[in-house]
């Protein structure tokens, strides 16, 4: 039996003009999960999220949203809450109007509106500020309310564009750990658009990860992370360089000939300087510095190895090495690919 999901799209195809901006799409998503888009500025996130709204029609295919195809049933028929990078708040009502305006469009009794907005501020820690003015709230709280008023009308699908870009770094992370633990306890199915790869994995219960209007991979976080199935999905998470003809580097010349890539995370090199050793060295490469960032606690190092530049890290409190410095990169692990799929 096909397996039950809340949302599903089915052989989607979207054109603007002779631009395919949406190719084949096919997912499903079960009911209650929480879900990231995931995928560099282009790829298509957007559109398939206004797909699913109703904010854009698909050429071909089908989308379903609890089992009935809505291809044709408009924005405001189907359920859906949604909340912009922008805070989109109706700047001239209070946080108590803000959240009460779809109940009110829905013609809500009055008393049910109250109990459902303070219920609303409860949810979102912002109780006492209901007679405020958006101005009048940081950024953060301002991106509460934005929850608030989505959730109020008790969605079945919430849809994020981008919910956090416009909030300063330290807010965001506060905000995603807060998101995750309400969307669960709410339970609506969730599904937001980034080009962060630490929100999408900080965040999401499955993520699907878009490029070139295709999507290339759906999983979990750690799935993706652990097994990624094309060298773009190994490059845009985690960091890794692709190495082609990987068997050229020394202690990998008996690996699979048949795979033609390798993806090499950070975590499995390690680069040591000029009087520096490792306990147990394997066979090393000489590498030199192209590139040194400093990434907080670790150093961020692009290396050249013949003809491949490696992303590897050394800790903020070893040695520094030099931009132009020889160096040796010790590789211990790899994930193989063949022309397009891993090896897994
Ligand atoms: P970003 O992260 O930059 O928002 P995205 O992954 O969400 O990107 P989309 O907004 O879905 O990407 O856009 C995918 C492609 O479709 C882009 O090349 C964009 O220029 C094009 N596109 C989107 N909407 C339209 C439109 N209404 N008319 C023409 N082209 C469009």
């Amino acid at each position: 039996m096909e397996k039950q999901y809340y949302v599903q799209m089915k052989d989607v195809n979207k054109s603007f003009g002779s631009f395919q901006a949406s190719k084949n799409i096919n997912f499903g998503i079960e009911k209650g999960k929480l879900v990231g888009l995931l995928g560099p500025s282009g790829s298509g996130k957007t559109t398939i999220l206004r797909m699913l709204a109703g904010l854009e029609t698909a050429d071909s295919g089908d989308i379903l949203i609890d089992g009935s195809v809505v291809n044709d049933v408009p924005a405001s028929k189907r359920g859906i809450g949604f909340v912009f990078q922008s805070y989109a708040l109706f700047r001239y009502m209070t946080i108590y109007d803000n959240i009460a305006f779809g109940l009110k469009i829905q013609k809500w009794p009055k008393k049910r509106i109250k109990e459902r907005v303070y219920e609303m501020l409860k949810l979102v820690g912002l109780e006492g500020l209901e007679n405020r003015y958006p101005n009048q709230l940081s950024g953060g709280q301002r991106q509460r309310v934005a929850f608030a008023r989505a959730l109020a009308p008790q969605p079945q699908l919430l849809l994020l564009d981008e919910p956090f870009a416009a909030i300063d770094a330290k807010v965001r992370l506060e905000l995603r750990s807060w998101l995750r633990e309400m969307i669960s306890s709410v339970g609506v199915t969730s599904i937001f658009v980034t080009h962060d790869q630490d929100e999408a994995i900080e965040v999401a219960d499955q993520i699907i990860i878009t490029n070139q209007g295709q999507i290339e991979q759906i999983g979990s976080p750690k799935d993706i992370y652990r097994t990624p199935h094309t060298p773009f999905v190994a490059q845009f998470i985690g960091q890794s360089s692709v190495v082609e003809n990987f068997q050229k580097l020394s202690g990998f010349e008996n690996a699979d000939i048949h795979a033609r890539h390798a993806a090499v995370r950070p975590e499995y090199i390690s680069v040591t300087k000029q009087g520096e050793y490792l306990k147990y060295p394997i066979g090393s490469e000489e590498g030199t510095v192209e590139a040194t960032a400093f990434r907080g606690s670790e150093i961020e190092l692009k290396i050249r190895v013949k003809d491949t530049v490696l992303t590897a890290k050394r800790l903020l409190d070893e040695t520094p090495v030099e931009v132009g410095e020889k160096v040796k990169v010790f590789i211990y692990r790899v994930y193989a690919f063949d022309e397009e799929k891993a090896y897994v």
